[in-house]
């Protein structure tokens, strides 16, 4: 392989924020739009939802094959979200994605993306945050997929979350969901 034939260096790109700012509905339109960009699939212990497909939103695991994804280094960083399930990126396709210099993209919590800030600080780390905290409110209480209890949690979460921008490269404002897609992509291109 000569010099010219090389790919050119791929960037990972990390999209965290709080909760129900619409990272996943950023990600959704990336992923149905945009085949060029490669998009980790989480693995997680949490069950699916209607809809989604094993393997193309999430691998469903058992908590014993986390266990052992953990035990085997096989995941870049992984998290407990919201009290709840166990959440991790698993490395070996980011490493694939990234050495075969497609843009690569990571759309984790808060706590995953300080991990791999910590071992990849090269990545960019985009923020993506709500109008203002009132929109976050209707934004997750609309949803409408989780239970009063878990609502609340969620919130707890996100308050704590918001005051994180500032160990960010970047912030999105999530207005509208294909402006603000339009926007990652746009840092996603090669400089
Ligand atoms: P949900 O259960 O609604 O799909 O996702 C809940 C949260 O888990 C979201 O904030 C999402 O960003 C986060 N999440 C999804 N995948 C991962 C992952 O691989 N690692 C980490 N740390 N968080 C993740």
């Amino acid at each position: 392989m000569t010099e010219q034939d090389k790919p050119a260096p791929s960037r990972l790109v990390v999209l965290a924020g709080p909760t129900a700012v619409g990272k996943g509905t950023v990600a959704n339109v990336i992923r149905e739009e945009h085949p060029e960009v490669w998009i980790s699939v989480s693995a997680t212990t949490r069950p699916a939802r209607p809809g989604e497909i094993d393997g193309v939103h999430y691998w469903f695991v058992s908590d014993e094959r986390f266990d052992e994804m953990i035990a085997e280094g096989e995941l870049l960083e992984w998290a407990v979200v919201h009290s709840a399930a166990r959440y991790g990126t698993p490395r070996g396709p980011v490493e694939e994605a990234l050495a075969a210099g497609r843009p690569a993209l990571l759309e984790i919590d808060l706590q995953g993306a300080r991990q791999v800030k910590a071992s990849m600080p090269e990545a960019l780390f985009v923020f993506l945050k709500p109008p203002s905290w009132e929109e976050l409110v209707r934004r997750l209480v609309g949803r409408g997929t989780e239970s009063e209890e878990e609502r609340e949690r969620r919130l707890a979460s996100a308050r704590v979350e918001l005051a994180a921008e500032s160990e960010f490269d970047v912030a999105i404002v999530n207005h509208e969901v294909r402006e603000a897609a339009g926007q990652l992509l746009t840092l996603m291109r090669p400089v």
